[in-house]
């Protein structure tokens, strides 16, 4: 027993030394990883339900480190967010987009629009409206085509600024998203005191779906409905998942029946071979 204690010990250890050292080198080589490149957005597929056409598109960020190989986001987001860094990465990942689509403006292709996720330390760290702001205004963007994503559970801590921001960007023209509904513990009390143009379902509940999770999601849709919210499920994998939500009214739909996220090149080629636009 002494033995096997000792060796579960060792495996312990090392993973939270991996652990350890990924932060560390993350904390490290953020400025680096910005400024050469390394990180690279990838956009995924967002698509009406009704019509199965692109609606838009969601900028995800990945790292692409010459070291450590491929990070995922959940190796770097939860570290940047607790050493007050994220917004190193949200000003790079809002520039991105803002260039973005200005190529498809300068290609002549009809713009899709970009949601891109906006973390609650960001609202201390910087004014996302003013980046915005200047993103739009040195690209000659129309505004609606930048839409923020806040997590529910940003709505937790600082409730005052946070509310007056949301009101900020949309009075400006910016379409603001709950993302991850159902995920936090304050989901009602979010939606009574909150003005969002879309409420994002968490993926979770799709990933058991069975009566009860449908039953949880057909609700959360007519109540969405009810107080003129519009409604997007996220982690759509299957067709029957694709039935059911067209068959109670849920408007977009995201996930990996459609796409995974990739390079914006690819999302071009994948969606002409997929008839999604
Ligand atoms: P999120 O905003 O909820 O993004 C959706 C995540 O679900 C993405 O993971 C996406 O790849 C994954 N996903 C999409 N469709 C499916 C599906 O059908 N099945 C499954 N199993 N997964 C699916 P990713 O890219 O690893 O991002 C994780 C989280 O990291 C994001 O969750 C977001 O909160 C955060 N994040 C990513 N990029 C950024 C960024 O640039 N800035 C900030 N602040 N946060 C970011
Ligand atoms: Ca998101
Ligand atoms: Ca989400
Ligand atoms: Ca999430």
């Amino acid at each position: 027993i002494k033995r096997e204690r000792g060796r579960a010990y060792c495996v312990f250890s090392e993973h939270l030394r991996q652990e350890l050292a990924v932060r560390s080198y993350v904390i490290a080589h953020i400025d680096e990883a910005v400024e050469n490149g390394y990180i690279e957005i990838y956009y995924q597929p967002v698509v009406r339900t009704l019509t199965g056409n692109l609606a838009g598109m969601e900028a995800l960020a990945r790292w692409h480190d010459p070291v450590y190989g491929f990070l995922r986001p959940n190796q770097f987001i939860p570290v940047l967010e607790e050493e007050r860094l994220i917004d190193k990465l949200d000003r790079y990942v809002i520039r991105e987009c803002g260039r973005q689509l200005r190529r498809q403006m300068d290609a002549h292709q009809p713009i899709v629009p970009i949601s891109f996720n906006v973390s609650r330390m960001d609202f201390q760290l910087m004014d996302v409206l003013s980046e915005i702001e200047s993103v739009v205004r040195e690209n000659g963007l129309p505004r609606d085509c930048l839409r923020i994503e806040i997590t529910e559970t940003a709505m937790v801590q600082d409730r005052n600024r946070i509310l007056e921001m949301i009101d900020r960007f949309r009075g400006n023209g910016y379409p603001v998203w709950l993302d991850d509904f159902g995920s936090g513990y304050s989901s009602l009390n979010v939606l009574k005191d909150y003005h969002f143009d879309e409420l994002k379902i968490d993926m979770e509940f799709l990933r058991v779906f069975n009566d009860t999770s449908r039953k949880i999601i057909t609700s959360v849709v007519m109540m969405a409905k009810a107080i003129g919210i519009h409604t997007l499920a996220e982690g759509v994998e299957t067709r029957e998942q694709v039935e059911f939500l067209r068959s109670i009214g849920c408007e977009k739909l995201q996930g990996y029946y459609y796409g995974r996220p990739m390079p914006y090149d690819e999302l071009v080629a994948h969606c002409r071979e997929r008839h999604l636009c």
